[in-house]
């Protein structure tokens, strides 16, 4: 089947529907309609079905989709059928729980390479990833061929070392500073802030109450925001 473009509100959701399948199919479900799916992932089914009609004819009528069949397709869309190695920048307590955190089990995605300037990390290992010297990180991105970077550096550390990583040849970096870093276009940057995050979920708590419909998940909103 040919990759067609999708819009990016699609794409947000594709792996929300991917780990709900992968638990079908662990369970032994061979079938699913678009109504279960939706109750699963909390997406309403009209937008499920205007999802899935972007990778083409995937469902029957009345039958549901075939659990196999949609997992090995989202495989290949997400890119899960190789393992994917990305580079951490700054093992500090955000950056070690990434580190422990285990992306493999569900994603096939490997931390293989840290980085840090503090010389009591560079050299050890820290939850079975190296940790290198920030000297080191250009040639160590390049000959990993690592194209991906989380950077978890204090805000004013993240520009240059976004400059940096720019230079080794990174096509994407998971930002959880506050700063929104400056890349050429070629780049892509998913920008966690995880206190504006939890400021916002506070903010709609305080003034529409608990039971506010995320509206968010059905709006064509850009991945980057
Ligand atoms: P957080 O909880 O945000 O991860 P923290 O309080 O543990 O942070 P920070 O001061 O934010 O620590 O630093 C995060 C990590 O980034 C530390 O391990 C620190 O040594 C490292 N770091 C700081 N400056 C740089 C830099 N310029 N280049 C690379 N690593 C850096």
């Amino acid at each position: 089947m040919a990759e067609a473009i999708i819009p990016k509100a699609t794409a947000k959701r594709l792996p929300l529907y991917y780990r709900y399948l992968n638990f079908l199919a662990n369970s032994g479900t061979t079938k699913v309609s678009s109504t279960e799916l939706s109750e699963a992932v909390k997406v309403d089914s009209a937008t499920i079905r205007r999802d899935f009609s972007y990778f083409g004819a995937l469902g029957k009528r009345g039958y549901g989709y075939d659990v196999v069949d949609l997992l090995k397709f989202f495989k290949k869309i997400l890119n899960q059928d190789r393992l994917t190695s990305v580079g951490l920048v700054g093992v500090g307590n955000l950056g070690h729980a990434l580190l422990n955190y285990n992306f493999r089990q569900a994603n096939n995605i490997r931390i293989s390479a840290a980085f840090d300037l503090n010389p009591d990390l560079a050299g050890t290992i820290q939850s079975g990833v190296p940790v290198y010297p920030m000297t080191d990180m250009v040639k160590q991105l390049k000959e990993q061929q690592i194209e991906i970077v989380i950077l978890t550096v204090p805000t004013d550390a993240a520009q240059g070392i976004t400059d940096d990583l720019v230079a080794a040849g990174i096509k994407g970096i998971m930002n959880f500073t506050p700063l929104r870093i400056s890349v050429p276009d070629y780049v892509r940057v998913q920008n966690v802030d995880l206190a504006t995050e939890l400021q916002t979920l506070i903010y709609f708590l305080e003034h529409y109450g608990p039971t506010l419909k995320d509206t968010e998940n059905t709006t064509d909103t850009p991945v980057n925001d």
